[in-house]
Protein backbone atom coordinates (compact mmCIF):
# COMPACT_ATOMS: atom_id res chain seq x y z
CA UNK A 1 0.00 0.00 0.00
CA UNK A 2 1.48 3.61 -1.04
CA UNK A 3 0.11 6.88 0.47
CA UNK A 4 1.13 10.05 -1.69
CA UNK A 5 0.52 12.75 0.50
CA UNK A 6 -0.31 16.61 -1.14
CA UNK A 7 0.92 18.89 1.30
CA UNK A 8 2.66 22.34 1.88
CA UNK A 9 3.90 21.02 5.17
CA UNK A 10 5.51 17.72 4.14
CA UNK A 11 7.85 18.02 6.86
CA UNK A 12 4.84 18.01 9.76
CA UNK A 13 4.67 14.25 8.71
CA UNK A 14 8.11 12.90 9.46
CA UNK A 15 7.94 12.93 13.44
CA UNK A 16 4.98 11.12 13.65
CA UNK A 17 5.28 8.18 10.44
CA UNK A 18 9.00 8.03 12.24
CA UNK A 19 7.82 6.15 15.32
CA UNK A 20 6.00 2.71 16.32
CA UNK A 21 4.37 1.03 14.14
CA UNK A 22 3.97 2.43 11.23
CA UNK A 23 8.06 3.38 11.16
CA UNK A 24 8.58 -0.80 11.17
CA UNK A 25 5.51 -1.21 8.62
CA UNK A 26 7.85 1.40 6.56
CA UNK A 27 11.01 -0.41 7.33
CA UNK A 28 9.58 -3.87 6.71
CA UNK A 29 7.93 -2.48 3.01
CA UNK A 30 4.66 -3.34 3.83
CA UNK A 31 3.56 0.03 3.29
CA UNK A 32 4.95 3.74 1.51
CA UNK A 33 4.17 7.14 2.42
CA UNK A 34 5.63 10.13 0.12
CA UNK A 35 4.58 13.03 0.84
CA UNK A 36 5.12 16.41 -2.01
CA UNK A 37 5.54 19.44 -1.60
CA UNK A 38 2.72 20.95 -2.90
CA UNK A 39 4.77 24.68 -3.65
CA UNK A 40 6.91 22.62 -6.09
CA UNK A 41 4.38 22.29 -8.20
CA UNK A 42 2.78 26.23 -8.82
CA UNK A 43 3.97 28.06 -11.83
CA UNK A 44 3.98 31.08 -9.34
CA UNK A 45 7.17 32.86 -9.05
CA UNK A 46 7.10 33.46 -5.37
CA UNK A 47 5.85 29.54 -5.05
CA UNK A 48 2.79 30.93 -3.76
CA UNK A 49 -0.29 27.91 -4.17
CA UNK A 50 -3.36 30.27 -2.80
CA UNK A 51 -5.55 33.36 -3.97
CA UNK A 52 -8.98 35.41 -3.16
CA UNK A 53 -12.29 33.57 -3.43
CA UNK A 54 -14.06 34.99 -6.51
CA UNK A 55 -17.68 36.18 -4.87
CA UNK A 56 -15.45 37.71 -2.21
CA UNK A 57 -15.22 36.40 1.33
CA UNK A 58 -12.84 36.09 3.99
CA UNK A 59 -9.63 33.52 3.45
CA UNK A 60 -7.10 32.29 0.55
CA UNK A 61 -8.62 29.40 -1.90
CA UNK A 62 -5.97 26.52 -3.03
CA UNK A 63 -5.54 27.21 -6.52
CA UNK A 64 -6.61 24.33 -9.05
CA UNK A 65 -3.61 24.65 -11.31
CA UNK A 66 -0.78 23.01 -8.71
CA UNK A 67 -3.11 20.56 -7.14
CA UNK A 68 -4.22 19.35 -10.94
CA UNK A 69 -0.10 19.51 -11.78
CA UNK A 70 0.77 17.37 -8.46
CA UNK A 71 -1.79 14.45 -9.34
CA UNK A 72 -0.80 14.18 -12.64
CA UNK A 73 2.43 13.53 -11.99
CA UNK A 74 2.29 11.22 -9.41
CA UNK A 75 -0.41 9.43 -12.00
CA UNK A 76 2.29 9.80 -14.78
CA UNK A 77 4.58 7.62 -12.60
CA UNK A 78 2.33 5.36 -11.18
CA UNK A 79 0.93 4.96 -14.81
CA UNK A 80 4.64 4.39 -15.68
CA UNK A 81 5.34 1.29 -13.32
CA UNK A 82 2.30 -0.60 -12.90
CA UNK A 83 -0.55 0.94 -15.19
CA UNK A 84 -3.19 1.88 -12.12
CA UNK A 85 -4.65 4.77 -11.14
CA UNK A 86 -4.52 5.77 -7.41
CA UNK A 87 -8.00 6.77 -5.55
CA UNK A 88 -7.54 10.45 -4.72
CA UNK A 89 -9.08 11.91 -1.53
CA UNK A 90 -9.50 15.60 -0.68
CA UNK A 91 -10.12 15.63 3.10
CA UNK A 92 -12.66 18.54 3.92
CA UNK A 93 -15.19 18.87 6.38
CA UNK A 94 -18.02 18.72 4.76
CA UNK A 95 -16.88 15.10 3.31
CA UNK A 96 -17.93 11.88 3.77
CA UNK A 97 -17.19 11.02 7.67
CA UNK A 98 -14.07 8.53 7.39
CA UNK A 99 -14.91 5.25 8.99
CA UNK A 100 -13.41 1.75 9.73
CA UNK A 101 -15.53 0.74 7.41
CA UNK A 102 -13.90 3.19 4.80
CA UNK A 103 -10.60 2.29 6.14
CA UNK A 104 -11.30 -1.47 5.54
CA UNK A 105 -12.84 -0.72 2.23
CA UNK A 106 -9.64 1.25 1.27
CA UNK A 107 -7.20 -1.02 2.39
CA UNK A 108 -8.84 -4.25 0.37
CA UNK A 109 -9.29 -1.70 -2.98
CA UNK A 110 -6.20 0.01 -3.59
CA UNK A 111 -2.55 -0.31 -3.66
CA UNK A 112 -1.92 3.61 -4.90
CA UNK A 113 -4.25 6.27 -3.08
CA UNK A 114 -3.54 10.36 -3.12
CA UNK A 115 -4.62 12.39 0.31
CA UNK A 116 -4.85 16.06 -0.72
CA UNK A 117 -4.70 18.44 2.54
CA UNK A 118 -6.50 21.48 1.97
CA UNK A 119 -5.68 24.80 3.95
CA UNK A 120 -6.79 28.29 4.13
CA UNK A 121 -10.78 28.21 3.41
CA UNK A 122 -10.14 25.12 1.59
CA UNK A 123 -9.47 24.29 -2.05
CA UNK A 124 -10.94 24.76 -5.50
CA UNK A 125 -13.94 22.85 -5.99
CA UNK A 126 -12.82 22.13 -9.78
CA UNK A 127 -10.54 20.24 -8.43
CA UNK A 128 -12.77 17.35 -6.93
CA UNK A 129 -14.28 17.21 -10.34
CA UNK A 130 -11.41 17.06 -12.21
CA UNK A 131 -9.51 14.31 -10.48
CA UNK A 132 -13.12 12.57 -9.32
CA UNK A 133 -12.18 13.23 -5.90
CA UNK A 134 -14.09 11.90 -2.74
CA UNK A 135 -14.04 13.97 -0.01
CA UNK A 136 -13.79 12.54 3.35
CA UNK A 137 -13.87 14.46 6.72
CA UNK A 138 -12.13 13.02 9.76
CA UNK A 139 -14.94 14.62 12.17
CA UNK A 140 -17.74 17.16 13.01
CA UNK A 141 -15.52 20.41 13.77
CA UNK A 142 -13.02 22.34 11.96
CA UNK A 143 -9.31 21.89 11.93
CA UNK A 144 -6.44 23.99 10.19
CA UNK A 145 -5.74 22.06 7.74
CA UNK A 146 -5.87 18.38 6.36
CA UNK A 147 -2.16 16.83 7.54
CA UNK A 148 -4.24 15.63 10.97
CA UNK A 149 -6.39 13.51 9.15
CA UNK A 150 -4.12 12.42 6.74
CA UNK A 151 -2.22 11.12 8.73
CA UNK A 152 -5.57 9.95 11.26
CA UNK A 153 -6.75 7.98 7.44
CA UNK A 154 -3.07 6.67 7.20
CA UNK A 155 -2.71 5.42 10.87
CA UNK A 156 -6.49 3.69 10.48
CA UNK A 157 -5.54 2.16 6.86
CA UNK A 158 -2.27 1.03 7.40
CA UNK A 159 -3.02 -0.90 10.35
CA UNK A 160 -5.14 -2.94 8.43
CA UNK A 161 -2.33 -3.81 5.74
CA UNK A 162 -1.20 -7.83 6.57
CA UNK A 163 1.41 -8.36 8.61
CA UNK A 164 1.59 -3.90 10.00
CA UNK A 165 -0.07 -5.69 13.35
CA UNK A 166 2.14 -8.71 14.58
CA UNK A 167 -0.72 -10.34 15.78
CA UNK A 168 -3.84 -9.76 13.43
CA UNK A 169 -6.35 -10.56 16.32
CA UNK A 170 -5.07 -6.75 17.29
CA UNK A 171 -7.83 -5.87 14.58
CA UNK A 172 -10.94 -5.20 16.67
CA UNK A 173 -13.48 -7.06 14.37
CA UNK A 174 -11.64 -9.96 14.51
CA UNK A 175 -11.95 -10.17 18.68
CA UNK A 176 -14.68 -9.32 21.43
CA UNK A 177 -13.18 -6.07 21.75
CA UNK A 178 -14.21 -4.19 25.18
CA UNK A 179 -12.44 -0.55 25.60
CA UNK A 180 -12.43 -1.07 29.40
CA UNK A 181 -8.74 -2.86 29.43
CA UNK A 182 -6.57 -3.58 32.60
CA UNK A 183 -3.18 -4.73 33.28
CA UNK A 184 -0.34 -4.34 36.27
CA UNK A 185 -1.44 -3.70 39.59
CA UNK A 186 -4.43 -5.98 40.33
CA UNK A 187 -5.10 -2.94 43.10
CA UNK A 188 -4.54 0.30 42.61
CA UNK A 189 -4.74 2.79 45.50
CA UNK A 190 -5.13 6.34 45.03
CA UNK A 191 -5.59 9.43 47.23
CA UNK A 192 -6.82 6.64 50.32
CA UNK A 193 -9.15 4.71 47.94
CA UNK A 194 -8.70 1.47 45.98
CA UNK A 195 -9.51 0.58 42.54
CA UNK A 196 -10.05 -3.04 41.51
CA UNK A 197 -9.63 -5.50 38.56
CA UNK A 198 -12.43 -6.60 38.10
CA UNK A 199 -13.16 -10.41 39.50
CA UNK A 200 -13.80 -11.76 36.41
CA UNK A 201 -11.19 -11.14 34.39
CA UNK A 202 -8.49 -12.88 36.79
CA UNK A 203 -10.81 -15.63 36.88
CA UNK A 204 -9.24 -17.35 34.70
CA UNK A 205 -12.47 -18.69 32.68
CA UNK A 206 -12.22 -17.77 29.08
CA UNK A 207 -16.35 -18.26 28.60
CA UNK A 208 -17.12 -15.46 31.25
CA UNK A 209 -14.16 -13.65 30.25
CA UNK A 210 -15.82 -13.47 26.89
CA UNK A 211 -18.99 -12.88 27.95
CA UNK A 212 -18.71 -9.76 29.80
CA UNK A 213 -16.27 -8.13 27.17
CA UNK A 214 -19.25 -8.60 25.15
CA UNK A 215 -21.40 -6.45 27.59
CA UNK A 216 -18.39 -4.07 27.46
CA UNK A 217 -17.81 -4.21 23.87
CA UNK A 218 -17.06 -0.69 22.11
CA UNK A 219 -18.78 -0.32 18.63
CA UNK A 220 -16.11 1.19 17.34
CA UNK A 221 -14.88 -1.45 15.06
CA UNK A 222 -17.96 -3.43 14.28
CA UNK A 223 -19.42 -3.43 11.38
N1 LIG B 1 -14.53 26.62 5.50
C1 LIG B 1 -13.64 25.57 5.06
C2 LIG B 1 -14.43 24.33 4.68
O1 LIG B 1 -15.55 24.17 5.18
O2 LIG B 1 -13.90 23.52 3.93
C3 LIG B 1 -12.67 25.25 6.18
C4 LIG B 1 -11.34 24.90 5.69
S1 LIG B 1 -10.25 24.30 6.95
C5 LIG B 1 -9.88 25.75 7.86
C6 LIG B 1 -8.78 24.00 6.04
C7 LIG B 1 -8.60 22.59 5.60
O3 LIG B 1 -8.46 21.75 6.72
C8 LIG B 1 -9.70 21.97 4.76
O4 LIG B 1 -9.58 22.32 3.40
C9 LIG B 1 -9.46 20.48 4.99
O5 LIG B 1 -8.49 19.96 4.11
C10 LIG B 1 -8.90 20.45 6.41
N2 LIG B 1 -9.91 20.08 7.40
C11 LIG B 1 -10.36 20.83 8.41
N3 LIG B 1 -11.23 20.17 9.18
C12 LIG B 1 -11.33 18.93 8.67
C13 LIG B 1 -12.07 17.77 9.00
N4 LIG B 1 -12.89 17.74 10.04
N5 LIG B 1 -11.92 16.67 8.24
C14 LIG B 1 -11.10 16.68 7.18
N6 LIG B 1 -10.37 17.75 6.80
C15 LIG B 1 -10.48 18.87 7.52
Amino acid sequence: MRFHVVTIFPNMFDSYFAESIISRAIKNKLIEIKTYSLREYTKDKHRRVDGKPYGGGPGMVMWVEPLISVVDSIEKKLARKKGSKPKVVIFSPGGKQFTNTIAEQTEEKYTDIVFICGRYEGIDARVKKILKAEEWSIGPYVLTGGELPAMIAIDAIARRVKGVLHDEDSLEEKRVASHEMYARPEVYEYKGKKYRVPKVLLSGNHKLIEEYRKKKENIVGKK
